[in-house]
């Protein structure tokens, strides 16, 4: 029997708000154990939580850019349980009524176009601490730093239907958060993390199997791995005639294949109530609107301009906007250039693969925007050639200099005078009598001989425009 997919993602971000969501602890991060803390995010009897305006603000901008409704009244909700690192016994959250609704997102999905995602609700919460076991000792600690740390949850609707678009939707948001500006997105430290909901149908059929809840995925490709195991390990088991257990699985990087964590618990185990410390919350259109004059340029429009103010095809302009850091460092090393698109090709090829070579972040780059864009002027202003280019790129990376002192240590400047290119192409016709008879002959494949001689005499710094003029009226 054939079966389909269906996956449902819950992303949890963390806002980049200075103070805690209920409290004004500080959410920096790295501080040593239990130094953000005090006695509302401790679950301290008698305080009380006071909300933070900005998380508010920030879930407004998120659903906006996702195509959410906002609900005009919205509340916060205990959801009980118990743990070491949740020292109030309920973790505050939205449960019946979330701060907005009924989104969506737009994945690409290979050949086949454009592929709505619906997006189900986002609801703002608390972080809860973080148990540090200490093997050593056969101790376990916590430490609260997190705790009330602020999260939007973004929940989709079970659109999805293989490894790659959920991998294209969870790329698509993140690069929205960030743009957006809410959410550092650093994966490595939890700012960003994803649960994947996955279930098999028989193809045609209309109702969804039964979902195992993956969690632990903290990288993009971790993600895509771990659903594809997962289909693999239900097919499996619906093909052996059994059935798939509801519950929450681990994925584990290393051995590649995901294990039983827990029973998944219902919504009704845990005992939602509205919680009586915090007053629903109301957002009239006012405050959206105020949101709504902030919004920067998205990922789409931004795609779109690019195509258009500085016409680039297609994939330069989808790479170049996928993330605001690479948009941004290609519209600044534009910016005093005339060939914009000589920007973006030095980009796409030199510059990402270097960092993609070293894996290092655009955001981390050894060779800054200003220094680029200098070092494509010489090219546009010709006092260097492409191929001077890159080996001055190469010394940029390795030692950060500027890009002026590097061509004038190493003597790169382009020779475009024409007296003395004019001697060089006659004497390399005067040394090659038998290359030009063959080319005159037809042998045009020759032309590149010709070419190398003269570059190896200015040790390929000859504009090669400027040659392949003379050579072609000499020939
Ligand atoms: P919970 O917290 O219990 O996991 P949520 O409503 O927060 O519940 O999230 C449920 C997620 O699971 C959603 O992303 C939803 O699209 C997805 N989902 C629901 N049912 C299925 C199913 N049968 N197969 C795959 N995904 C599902
Ligand atoms: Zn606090
Ligand atoms: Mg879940």
């Amino acid at each position: 029997m054939q079966f389909e997919p269906v996956i449902g993602l819950e992303v949890h971000a963390q806002l980049k708000t200075k103070t805690k969501i209920f409290c004004g602890c500080s959410t920096q991060f790295g501080k040593s154990p239990n130094a953000n803390t005090c006695p509302v995010c401790t679950g301290m009897p008698g305080v009380l939580p006071v909300l933070n305006k900005q998380v508010v603000s920030f879930a407004i901008k998120a659903a906006l850019s996702t195509h959410c409704k906002i609900n005009h009244e919205s509340r916060f909700d205990r959801k009980n349980y118990f743990y070491p690192d949740l020292p109030k016994g309920y973790q505050i959250s939205q449960f019946a009524l979330p701060i907005a609704e009924h989104g969506y997102l737009e994945i690409e999905t290979g050949q086949s176009g454009q592929k709505k995602i619906g997006i189900t609700r986002i609801h703002m919460e608390e972080d809860a601490g973080k148990l540090i076991h200490d093997p050593a000792r056969a101790k376990s600690m916590v430490d609260l730093n997190r705790t009330g740390v602020p999260l939007i949850e973004i929940v989709s609707e079970p659109d999805i239907r293989t490894a790659k678009e959920a991998g294209a939707y969870l790329r698509k948001l993140h690069s929205i958060l960030k743009y957006i500006d809410v959410c550092d997105g650093n994966m490595e430290q939890g700012s960003f993390r994803c649960d994947a909901n996955i279930s098999l149908r028989p193809k045609g059929q209309k109702k969804f199997g039964i979902r195992a809840e993956l969690k632990n995925l903290n990288s993009f490709k971790n993600v895509e791995k771990a659903i594809l195991y997962e289909i693999e390990r239900q097919t499996y088991v619906l093909e052996e005639g059994k059935q798939v257990i509801q519950e929450t699985r681990l994925w584990d990087p290393s051995k590649r294949k995901t294990s039983s964590m827990r029973g998944k618990e219902e919504a009704h185990d845990y005992r939602y109530f509205p919680d009586p410390d915090l007053v629903p919350l109301i957002v009239d259109d006012k405050w959206i609107q105020k949101v709504e004059r902030q919004m920067p340029e998205l990922p789409d429009e931004k795609y779109s301009r690019f195509m258009k103010e500085y016409e680039l095809a297609d994939y330069d302009a989808k790479i170049l906007t996928s993330s605001i850091e690479l948009a941004n460092f290609f519209e600044e090393t534009a910016a005093p250039l005339k060939h914009k698109k000589q920007a973006a090709n030095w980009i796409m090829t030199t510059l990402l693969g270097m960092l993609n070579n070293k894996g290092i972040p655009i955001a981390k780059s050894p060779v800054t925007v200003a220094d680029f864009s200098k070092l494509l002027k010489l090219i546009e202003d010709k006092k260097i050639n492409a191929n001077a280019a890159k080996t001055v790129f190469d010394e940029m990376v390795d030692t950060s200099k500027d890009p002026k002192s590097i061509v004038k240590e190493k003597g790169l400047e382009q020779v475009s005078d024409h007296f003395e290119l004019e001697t060089m192409v006659a004497q390399v016709i005067d040394e090659n009598p038998d290359e030009v008879v063959a080319y005159r002959d037809g042998k045009t494949k020759l032309f590149s001989f010709f070419m190398g001689r003269i570059m190896k005499k200015t040790r390929g710094k000859a504009d090669p425009k400027i040659v392949t003029l003379m050579l072609k009226s000499k020939l």
